[in-house]
């Protein structure tokens, strides 16, 4: 599975905004770019003139990084979004958000993306009970996502789960603590997203 490798805090701090990369680290004035919320390399206040195709471009690297998705995927998804009814932008978040991965961190069960994708590629998460371990598998509306029996057992995954779920799980899943599961209740619209990046900037930069 191909990932990012470079220091992810860097990321953020070249994108100019927090992408939430790191899991608890980034609710915390430990957070890299709450510390020093400039560019890796300059200093604070200086300022880059950026052209149009550099903002386009900007947009699209904060949704790769944060979805943690890389260039060819990314483009099959725009391809994806694009065939697709309504707007391609809208499409493409939808998409990304459907994304296993990305509902096993939504819903609690995992602190960061990051953490998510490792659970899903080590066997760890079951949709409708059967194990899945493709972080990129699609969730229709209705599925129900849950950890194996293993990871059940263990009391500091259970611990986890109800102080990540504390902090917020977004409306469109519905969790059951109990059961350590989560319900992809429905396909989020734009604004229940609210993605830290403008998608149709990214439209635009493929249209091209
Ligand atoms: Fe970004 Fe999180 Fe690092 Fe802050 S702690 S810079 S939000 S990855």
């Amino acid at each position: 599975m191909a990932v990012y490798n470079d220091a992810v805090c860097k990321r953020c701090r070249a994108l100019g905004t927090k992408l939430f990369l790191k899991g608890e680290r980034c609710f915390t004035d430990k957070c890299a770019f709450e510390k020093r919320p400039y560019g890796p390399g300059k200093s604070k206040g200086s300022r880059r003139k950026i052209t149009s195709y550099g903002e386009h471009l900007m947009e699209k690297q904060k949704a790769k990084a944060v979805y943690g998705v890389l260039e060819r995927q990314f483009r099959k998804y725009f391809y994806e979004a694009k065939k697709q009814k309504g707007e391609t932008g809208v499409n493409l978040v939808q998409l990304l958000e459907r994304r296993l991965d990305n509902v096993v961190f939504r819903a609690g069960l995992a602190s960061s993306r990051k953490e998510a994708r490792r659970l899903v590629s080590h066997g760890h998460i079951l949709v409708n009970g059967i194990k899945v371990n493709v972080p990129s598998y699609i969730l229709k509306k209705g599925d129900v996502i849950s950890l194996s029996e293993k990871m059940k057992a263990k009391d500091e995954v259970k611990s986890k789960f109800e102080d990540n779920s504390r902090r917020g799980v977004s409306s469109w899943i519905s969790v059951d603590i109990d059961k350590m599961s989560a319900t992809f209740v429905d396909i989020p619209t734009k604004e229940d997203i609210q993605p830290p990046f403008n998608e149709n900037a990214i439209v635009e930069l493929y249209s091209k």
